[in-house]
Parts: structure tokens; C-alpha cells; sequence
């Protein structure tokens, strides 16, 4: 994406609050015009003392001085108010604007990005951009107002003095930033991504600080997480100093405005073409104008951070969803699914996942789909959930295509379990209400019960209410699956899909918990996967996945008698069982 492109798209997101931003515009330049207006009246009166006059003759700009004294406090404080107002505003917006783009993104576009990455994205990166408005855009308008209306007030005296002022204006403005974004000319990016880059690292060696410790390679990442930070100290302290250089340099040219103004002002005052207390006044109006220009150099700076980040935003924004959404919706008069000749390869790895697999699981039946890992279950799920579109063969709930069911609406239709169900850092409540936000705290009880930890969490002190720490790492893996199969059960949708819901589990819980969700799948189309071949005598039909293919299908009993593939899978895993007894 060109670099000019990005700033566009940019000041698009602003359009909406244009009206603001041109207030706090008009609000900058209202403070500057008191600056230069209070020393202006002030340097005129004390000027005009030199030449003892009538104290009457001076109420004007005496008056003049407490009125911009007051309204250059009054305007600050309005301008700061309506600014900060305005990039909360703004932050607001594109934070959700951001979000609603991500949201149908995953999981297939995001995969490929690491969630220290995102995190950082979505945090620093959307902070990194309010610098737009209050760093970027704001001030050069600020001073391009003040150079044109000192320049209309230098000019009522002086063409020559207009054009003094504005020649050390522009070189101000303009060239002084402009060296000083030369000097620092990639640091932004390279603040921008080490930034990230730490907090890719930081991520990683927290979620995985067990494994690290276990293997020995904390030091090592130490030492990593340690470069990272000097590097981003190292550079940040780089653009300190040349944003030290920047103010002196500001400072400089101010004062050197100053003493051109006045070189070309003291002949005019000696041919009487000017009055001499009108030189105090055009010399100090001079340096008050140059406030306008303090805050440039960063302009400069900030152009290239709030560019790259941004551009890092525009890059998953305009990453399109793997799936087409249908123009309109349809509407599925029953819940069989009816899979037919499908094929499917994930789009960045060209090798066949599913291999013309056909599959039926009438409403109300139950099926399992069996086979070693990677054999492509997930991905069937995958497919129903929509995550990933597929090209060849069809899927049908009930009759209508998959395609023609919009994703938010086809994940209606499901109540998942998984064998690691994301459990919230928050209360049981909490993340049951997650599947029903509206759900009564009868309809909690209920689905609780079916689960058969209502007992447990009654007896907690805090009941409902009991924080299950990160990931639910409170509750034992039993009892984090009983919460997952309680939330599916609240949501109370007519197909669940079972994704090796009790693989986690030792033997005896499993059995417990495979018991629940037999009980559960009355009535319900239900898919289940799996490797583990736990309760497959109460399954309506077995379909055996290989290396993407369906090799064998039936019920247990006679999958048992063919002595395939099957077969052989459960005489492993009996021998595995008594081993283990
Ligand atoms: P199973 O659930 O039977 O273990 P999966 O459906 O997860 O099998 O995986 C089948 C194959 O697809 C594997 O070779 C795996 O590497 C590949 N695969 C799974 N998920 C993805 C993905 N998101 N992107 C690319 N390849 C994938």
C-alpha cells in the first residue's frame, strides 16, 4: 500500500469528527493570536512609558492586555478540552471499527499472526494513532493560520516585514522539521516494530513460562526479551535527543526572527515610515507567533510512527474473510446434515485435508467420526462452522447449501464442546452467560444440573459467583468440561458438535462425562469426533476418516466383526486399557 494511500484512508477515519477538530483548530489559533496579542499590547505600553504619556491615552492596551491575558488561559484550557475530547473520540471509533473488521477474520486470516502481534496492534498501535490528529494534523493548520494572519498584520505596516517574517516562518515550519525528520527517518517504523516484537516475546514467554522453566531456556529468553527492550530504549533515546536538538533549533530560529524582523523594521522607523514604539511591538508579536511552530518537528516525527502503524492496522483490515456471505440468508426447515463427495485443502497448503467424503447424520441421530490425528476431523468441523469455505462437494443442513446460511447465523444452529473449551478469567455466571446472555438463573440451574455440577458449585462459598481463574485453571479438567457442556447446554441449539469433548481426561472421569453427554444428545443432531473410541455402542453410525478419506462406516458392533481399520483401532486401545489397569 503507497504511503500517501494510508495518510488518505487516515484522514477519512477523521471525516466524522471534522467539525471538532476544525474548533480545536480554530480554538489553537485563537491562543496564539492572544499570545501574540498580549505581547503585542503589553511591549506597546511599556514602550510607550519610555515616552511618558498621558496615562489616559494607554487605557486601550492596558485593557487590551487583561483581555488577552484572560483569553489565552480561556483559550488553552477550551482547546485542551476540545482536543483530548475529540482523539478519545476518535480512539474510540477506530478501536471498534478495527474490532468489527478482526471479528470475521478468525480463525482462518489470523492464524498466521502471532497474538503478541495482535495485541499490539490493537493497543499500541491504535494509541500510536492519536498522535495523528493531536501531533499530525492539528499544528501545521494552527500555524498555517497564525503565518496568515501575521503576515495580513505585518503587511498593514510593511510588504517588507510580511515577507521577513514569513521567509523565517516557512524555514521554521517547514525546513527545520523537515531536517529533523531526516535525522531521525526510520526510527518510527523501527519503534513501531520492535514494540511489537517485544510484545510478541513477552506474550509467548508468559503463556509459555511452564515449558520454558521445564526445558531450561528461561535465561535465554531473558536475554531475548532483554535485547528487545535496549533496542527500544536505544531508539527511543535516539529520538529524544533529536527532539532535544529540535526545540533548541526552535528556540534559535524564533529569536533570529526576532532580530530579522527588527533589521528590516529599524530603517523603515529612521525613513518615518513607521512609528519607533511600533518596534517593540512588531519584535515581540514576532517571537509570540513562533509558538506555532514549537510543535512541528514532531509533526514530522509522528507522520512516519502513526503511518506505520496505521499501515499495520490497513493490513488485517483489508484482509478479506475466507467465506462468502450469502445475499440473503436462508433458513433450514430441519437440522440433518447431509455431507456429499467432498474435497477440501486449506487455501495456503495445496495437499487434500478431505478426500470426496461423504457423511449423513439424520436430525436427532447421533454420529461419531473416528480416526488417528490428523486425519481431517477438525477440519469437517471447521468447514460446518465456517470458518474456511470449501469449493468441491456440498454440505447441507437441512436441504439448504452451507454457502447460502450466513456464518453468524449457522453458528446459531450449533452448541459446541471442545476438548479445551475457552473458559474466561471471570465468574462461572459470567462465562455461562456467555452462551445466553439473557439466560434466568432457572435456566443456569437447569443446564447445570444435565451437567451434573450443580452439586459441586452449590457447595462452592460463592456459588455461581466463584472466580475460575485464567482459563478456568481453578477447576479441575472434569470440572471445566462439565462447565463447557453446561454453556452448550444454555445455549440450547439443535446440533451439537462434540470435539474430542472427554480427550482430556482420565479414564474414569471420562467415562462419567461421556455418560452426561449421552444423556445431552437425546433429540439433538449430534456430530461427535474423535480418537478415543469411548461410547461408541450408543452412536447411530461410525464413519472411519484416514488420511482424509471415509475407509469404513456402520454401528460399533459390526465395525468390530469387519476386522478393518476400526477393528484394529479398538483391540489397541482395549490391550491399552488393561495395560494401564
Ligand atoms: P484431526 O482433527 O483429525 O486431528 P485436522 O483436521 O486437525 O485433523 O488436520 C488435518 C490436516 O490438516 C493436518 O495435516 C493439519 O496439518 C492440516 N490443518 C489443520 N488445520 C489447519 C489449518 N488451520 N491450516 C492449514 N492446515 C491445517
Amino acid at each position: 500500500m503507497k504511503q500517501q494511500n494510508i495518510y488518505i484512508r487516515l484522514l477519512k477515519l477523521l471525516a466524522p469528527f471534522k467539525w471538532w477538530i476544525l474548533l480545536a483548530v480554530f480554538l489553537g489559533f485563537a491562543t496564539i493570536s492572544s499570545s501574540i496579542g498580549l505581547m503585542a499590547t503589553a511591549s506597546y505600553i511599556i514602550a510607550s512609558a519610555a515616552l511618558h504619556p498621558q496615562l489616559g491615552s494607554l487605557f486601550v492596551p492596558i485593557t487590551g492586555v487583561r483581555f488577552f491575558g484572560i483569553s489565552r488561559g480561556v483559550f488553552r484550557y477550551a482547546e485542551r478540552i476540545v482536543s483530548h475530547n475529540t482523539t478519545f473520540k476518535l480512539l474510540a471509533r477506530i478501536r471498534v471499527w478495527f474490532y468489527e473488521k478482526l471479528e470475521p477474520l478468525a480463525p482462518a486470516k489470523l492464524q498466521k499472526y502471532k497474538s503478541g502481534d495482535l495485541m499490539s496492534r490493537i493497543i499500541a498501535d491504535v494509541e500510536t494513532l492519536d498522535h495523528f490528529y493531536v501531533n499530525v494534523v492539528a499544528p501545521p493548520l494552527v500555524a498555517g493560520a497564525i503565518a496568515a494572519g501575521m503576515f495580513v498584520f505585518l503587511w498593514s505596516f510593511s510588504i517588507k516585514l510580511a515577507i521577513a517574517f514569513l521567509i523565517m516562518f516557512a524555514i521554521a515550519a517547514i525546513a527545520a522539521p523537515w531536517f529533523a525528520s531526516w535525522l531521525s527517518r526510520g526510527q518510527g517504523k523501527k519503534i513501531v516494530n520492535t514494540r511489537s516484537e517485544l510484545n510478541i516475546a513477552l506474550i509467548d514467554g508468559i503463556q509459555g513460562l511452564a515449558d520454558l522453566i521445564a526445558f531450561g531456556q528461561e535465561e535465554k529468553h531473558k536475554t531475548l526479551i532483554d535485547q528487545l527492550n535496549k533496542k527500544l530504549s536505544f531508539t527511543e533515546l535516539k529520538m529524544a535527543w533529536i527532539n532535544a536538538l529540535n526545540n533548541g533549533l526552535q528556540v534559535l530560529l524564533a529569536n533570529l526572527a526576532l532580530v530579522v524582523v527588527l533589521a528590516v523594521a529599524i530603517p523603515l522607523v529612521n525613513d518615518q515610515l513607521l512609528k519607533g514604539v511600533t518596534l517593540a511591538v512588531l519584535a515581540m508579536g514576532t517571537l509570540a507567533a513562533f509558538e506555532a511552530t514549537q510543535n512541528l518537528p514532531r509533526a514530522f516525527q509522528y507522520l512516519e510512527k502513526t503511518g506505520q502503524a496505521a499501515k499495520r492496522l490497513f493490513e488485517i483490515v483489508d484482509s478479506r474473510p475466507d467465506i462468502a456471505e450469502p445475499t440473503r440468508s436462508l433458513q433450514p426447515q430441519n437440522f440433518e446434515i447431509n455431507i456429499t463427495n467432498l474435497t477440501f485443502s486449506y487455501p495456503d497448503n495445496g495437499t487434500k485435508v478431505l478426500d470426496n467424503i461423504s457423511l449423513l447424520a439424520p436430525e436427532g441421530k447421533k454420529i461419531a467420526i473416528v480416526g488417528p490425528s490428523g486425519a481431517g476431523k477438525s477440519t469437517i468441523f471447521n468447514l460446518l462452522l465456517r470458518f474456511w469455505d470449501y469449493e468441491q462437494g456440498s454440505i447441507k443442513i437441512g436441504n439448504v447449501e452451507l454457502k447460502n446460511i450466513g456464518s453468524e447465523q449457522v453458528k446459531e444452529y450449533y452448541a459446541v464442546v471442545t476438548q479445551n473449551t475457552y473458559l474466561f478469567n471471570s465468574t462461572i455466571r459470567e462465562n455461562l452467560l456467555l452462551a445466553k446472555p439473557d439466560a434466568t438463573d432457572d435456566q443456569i440451574k437447569t443446564a447445570l444440573e444435565q451437567a451434573q455440577i450443580f452439586d459441586f458449585i452449590t457447595r462452592l462459598p460463592q456459588g455461581l459467583d466463584t472466580y475460575i481463574g485464567d482459563q478456568g485453571m481453578n477447576l479441575s479438567g472434569g470440572e471445566r468440561q462439565r462447565l463447557a457442556i453446561a454453556r452448550a447446554l444454555l445455549k440450547n441449539a439443535p446440533i451439537l458438535l462434540l470435539d474430542e469433548a472427554t480427550a482430556n481426561l482420565d479414564p474414569i472421569t471420562e467415562t462419567e462425562i461421556m455418560k452426561t453427554l449421552l444423556e445431552i444428545m437425546q433429540d439433538k443432531t449430534t456430530i461427535m469426533i474423535t480418537h478415543r473410541l469411548v461410547g461408541m455402542e450408543h452412536m447411530d453410525q461410525i464413519y472411519v476418516l484416514h488420511e482424509g478419506k471415509i475407509m469404513e462406516k456402520g454401528k460399533h458392533h459390526d465395525l468390530v466383526k469387519n476386522n478393518g481399520i476400526y477393528a484394529k483401532m479398538w483391540h489397541l486401545q482395549q490391550e491399552i486399557l488393561l495395560m494401564t489397569q
